[in-house]
């Protein structure tokens, strides 16, 4: 049986976070407020070289309450106070609309990425502005649900998920996937269930994804036959959310879909066909060969889908030898800047090559 894989597609917003975060003793939050402090008592005779101080170090607070504190209003308001103190901080305008897009507030993320646009003519505004418009174009017919987690919209198409389903399957996911994790996001995600046409559009031209992560979550609701799989698919997307909330964009793609699969099979039992074949004959692939392609680099589909079977199944071993409690420690260990392969030694004492040994052997 082919199933169809999904995907994560790690996508920039953020503009810019300047300066080494160093202290260990100290949070980011913390060393941005005694700058602040500092500005203010060294520069107070030099007002436009101080607003311009200010302007940064809130902007960075926003980065900060974005990414540590998961507070997408806090962000809002520190780079709403960094643009007051920069007016001209296209920057600012940029993330501000960063946010308002992941909120689905398209008409303010509109005006401010023409504001940023306005004062600095980056192409890269021009196509934000051109997703944004097609997104909305799309999205002004989806049915809105409301969730206090989830920004949810929806195009009935074919079949009739009824909107409370998919806030109840996606409610479930939080509460079950989160117990893994011991994690949950307090940032709303945003989550998109497109009909056939349109998913097309947003599915980055990966062929074989049936949902993606990109910032949101975007499920076709023509890749499932059932409320079965989109409750599958729902697991793994929000799984890719999670580890992103948790960790940041430093997480390599196996790890993203081994994680992802494994929630995902709580669900669904995963096809492994295509591992115990490649074991049967010797042609697992490496796994410090795993640990560093991406599965674009792949080639045909099987090799994709057997990247797909043994991340899955690392993930797998790792969790049942160690339990989840363990592969959380490593993905902590990796939001302090760690790589996996020396969060993994740190915390589990495991090479790539022992993790292989002891993985083959498993099998
Ligand atoms: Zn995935």
């Amino acid at each position: 049986m082919t199933r169809k894989v999904c995907a994560f597609v790690v996508l920039t917003f953020l503009a810019l976070c300047d300066s080494g975060w160093s202290q260990a003793s100290m949070s980011r939050m913390q060393e941005l407020d005694q700058n602040i402090k500092m500005v203010y008592e060294q520069l107070s005779n030099d007002p436009k070289t101080m607003n311009q101080q200010l302007a940064i170090l809130y902007f960075n607070k926003g980065v900060v309450a974005y990414e540590d504190l998961q507070s997408t209003s806090k962000a809002m308001a520190y780079v709403r106070k960094a643009i007051s103190f920069d007016p001209q901080m296209h920057q600012a305008y940029e993330f501000l609309g960063d946010l308002q897009y992941l909120s689905q507030q398209m008409k303010q993320a509109r005006a401010s990425y023409l504001r940023a646009y306005q004062i600095n003519r980056d192409p890269r505004l021009k196509q934000k502005m051109g997703q944004l418009k097609k997104e909305f174009t799309v999205e002004k017919d989806m049915k809105k649900y409301g969730s206090s987690r989830f920004i949810i919209r929806y195009a009935n198409g074919d079949r009739d998920y009824e909107g409370y389903q998919i806030r109840q399957i996606l409610d479930e996911a939080y509460r079950k996937v989160g117990r893994d994790f011991q994690f949950y996001p307090t940032n709303k995600i945003t989550v998109l269930l497109y009909g056939k046409e349109n998913y097309t559009q947003f599915k980055h031209g990966l062929q074989w994804s049936a949902g993606v992560y990109d910032g949101k979550i975007r499920l076709s609701e023509d890749a499932t036959k059932s409320v079965q799989d989109l409750r599958a698919l729902a697991y793994h997307e929000y799984t890719h959310a999670l580890v992103q909330s948790l960790v940041g964009y430093a997480v390599p793609t196996w790890l993203h879909e081994g994680l992802a699969e494994n929630q995902e099979a709580k669900i669904q039992k995963p096809d492994l066909s295509l591992l115990q074949q490649a074991k049967v004959q010797g042609q697992l692939i490496p796994v410090e060969t795993l640990l560093r392609v991406s599965p674009g680099q792949l080639g045909s589909n099987a090799a994709i889908a057997l990247y797909y079977q043994q991340s899955y199944s690392i993930i797998h071993y790792l969790t049942k030898k160690y339990g989840w409690s363990k592969v959380r420690k490593i993905l902590l260990s990796m939001k302090s800047g760690k790589g996996f392969e020396q969060a993994m030694f740190d915390v589990l004492r495991l090479t790539p090559k022992t993790l292989e040994k002891k993985w083959v052997g498993s099998l």
